[in-house]
């Protein structure tokens, strides 16, 4: 390599618009190496032909991404690196939906929180009308779901490892409070944490953490609004205006396969690993959520038995097409029962009039 290729520090910062500085701390990461350091004056020298990992590396700082996933994508070739930076992105917007539910929700919070001094406002009358029914399905040798609708509450929770059952049916009758107690809306956020602080702790009494848990998906009515509480791959939909729309997000590790763009929602449903949690009640955080009621809204809770074999487009079909919440669980059940009902089945129909 002859002189003229070889740029001092200095300028090579500039041709890459990195600092010198950054340069530096590259250098001492092992992410880019000065191709000769003077054994004299230990000054740096660049080659030319480095400038285009540099540039690499410093958009992806641009982007965020923490300087040893740096040299692992500078470590790979085009097409993978390409795949690698896709996959950090998803990750980065899945993040982001996280945090944005939960500032939605904060805001909801106190600004009810301020208003609930002032006036007795939201004096409308909605109420719920619902129905929730379990079903064992046709393959599994017992229920470990467990499903409940109250005039404050719905919940489904679904139970897995040998004390399975136990474990869901702890953890909604640990909720259950919740039904008869009067809920101040300024409140819920509260009130919702120290009943899942609760669940969690029944459930460990029932089940053995380390080889049973359960996943819980419950809406908590405070006369406007719902609250969500959210942990596991059971779903809770929202029927508005004849669209159906998922309000949850599984915890699952498919579904972070297909946020980080690796996975199709249809190669999903044939993965191996479809039934892997990545969170369930005694070992996560849940998502929380605040959800304004409309008159005419439906919402429906279900475990993965109704979701893993009836596709979304028919769940609003039948939903659609029952007016009564009764009628329309016993629709849903039965549709997973004909696609084989390899799993426990548990829907809640909860409409608010
Ligand atoms: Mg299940």
């Amino acid at each position: 390599m002859n002189g003229t290729d070889m740029l001092t520090i200095g300028a090579f910062a500039r041709a890459c618009r990195l600092s010198p500085k950054a340069l530096r701390l590259y250098d001492e990461l092992e992410l880019l190496r000065p191709a000769r350091v003077d054994p004299d004056t230990g000054y740096r020298y660049y080659a030319v032909a480095q400038l285009e990992r540099a540039r690499l590396v410093a958009w992806l700082r641009r982007l965020g991404m923490p300087l040893a996933r740096i040299r692992e994508v500078c470590a790979l070739e085009p097409t993978a690196a390409a795949r690698e930076i896709r996959a950090y992105w998803a990750e980065v917007e899945a993040q982001t939906a996280v945090r944005r539910d939960l500032a939605a929700f904060m805001v909801h919070h106190l600004s009810e929180q301020s208003a609930r001094d002032v006036t007795m406002k939201d004096t409308t009358m909605l109420e719920l009308r619902y129905s929730a029914h379990s079903d064992r399905g046709r393959v599994r040798p017992a229920n470990q779901d467990t499903a409940y609708a109250g005039t404050r509450l719905l919940a489904v929770a679904d139970g897995f490892g040998p004390a399975g059952a136990p474990a869901s049916g702890a953890a909604v009758e640990a909720l259950r409070f919740l039904d008869t107690e009067e809920v101040p809306a300024g409140n819920v956020l509260n009130l919702l944490e120290e009943a899942v602080r609760g669940a969690t702790e029944a459930v460990r009494d029932v089940a053995d953490p380390s080889e049973n848990g359960t996943t819980l998906t419950a809406l908590l009515w405070t006369g406007s609004k719902l609250a969500l509480v959210h942990i596991g791959d059971s779903r809770a939909y929202l029927l508005r205006d004849g669209g159906l729309f998922r309000i949850t997000h599984d915890h699952s590790v498919v579904q972070s396969l297909i946020d980080e763009g690796r996975l199709t929602p249809e190669e999903a449903g044939a993965h191996p690993q479809r039934a892997l949690l990545l969170k369930a009640l005694t070992t996560g955080a849940p998502d929380l959520k605040l959800h304004d009621a409309h008159r005419g809204d439906r919402y429906l809770l279900c475990s993965d038995g109704l979701t893993a074999v009836v596709p979304e487009h028919r769940i609003r079909e039948l939903l659609t097409a029952q007016a009564d919440p009764e009628e329309a669980v016993r629709a849903l059940v039965d549709a997973a029962n004909e696609a084989g009902g390899p799993d426990n089945i548990s829907c809640v129909v909860a409409d608010v009039v």
